[in-house]
């Protein structure tokens, strides 16, 4: 899996102050996205253990304390992040306990897979949809259009 952006204090994408990863590859092509450099998987730069265990000391580091992760992208879901992904979410649920996972895709809930299943499993909100440019509202938190659910799982 490769990776645009990672921003260990974030308090822009969900509740309270973040770490944030942005990865690389998304098939849906919305008209309008903002993020289209993140389409291709081999964009970015590699997320490599380093990176991973870097992510997991900010979770856990108290002199800035955050409240969770939010998965975002490019599309966290995409075939060819799930497996590096479900391994990520995975170890925060069982190394960083007490933080939540957000996760913005453009697959619908009721559309997903068996692995983008498991991911989604661990995590505490999904936030799905594509984004459609006729139901685009600027006045909207975490979401870029009407048509996109924000789902508490747990
Ligand atoms: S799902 Fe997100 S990143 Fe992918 S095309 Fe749509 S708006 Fe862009």
């Amino acid at each position: 899996m490769n990776y645009h952006q990672y921003y260990p204090v974030d308090v822009v994408n969900g509740p309270g102050t973040r770490c944030t990863l942005f990865v690389a590859g998304c098939s849906h092509q919305c008209r309008g996205c903002y993020n289209q450099s993140t389409w291709r998987i081999d964009s970015g730069h590699p997320f490599t253990p380093a990176v991973e265990n870097q992510l997991i000391d900010d979770l856990n580091d108290h002199r800035i304390r955050r409240q969770g992760l939010s998965l975002s992208g490019g599309d966290p879901l995409h075939p060819n992040n799930t497996s590096a992904i479900l391994r990520l979410v995975k170890r925060v649920k069982r190394e960083c306990p007490d933080k939540d996972i957000w996760l913005w895709t453009g697959y619908m809930l009721n559309e997903l897979n068996e692995l983008q299943q498991e991911i989604v499993s661990h995590i505490n909100v999904l936030i799905d949809g594509k984004f459609e440019q006729e139901l685009h509202d600027p006045t909207l938190i975490w979401r870029g259009s009407n048509n996109q659910v924000i789902h508490y799982l747990r």
